[in-house]
């Protein structure tokens, strides 16, 4: 098994865990129904893109829900 060679220094470490950060989902409001949607997708609550509706509104949600 591969060992290190070195103890990583506190320093190292948290030079590392600098990028570690999780940000915030991109959101906009939806043009249709105003809830908020991730952009370039079809919006979760009402089903429509671009203006139009793409897919049926559903009722109990998809995967994003904000
Ligand atoms: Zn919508």
């Amino acid at each position: 098994m591969a060992v290190p060679k070195k103890k990583v220094s506190p320093s190292r470490r948290g030079m590392r865990r600098s990028h570690h950060a999780l940000s915030a989902n991109a959101h906009q409001e939806c043009s249709n129904c105003g809830e908020l949607k991730r952009p370039h997708h079809v919006c979760s609550h009402c089903g429509h893109y671009d203006g139009r509706e793409v897919i049926a509104a559903e009722k109990a949600g998809g995967v994003v829900r904000n």
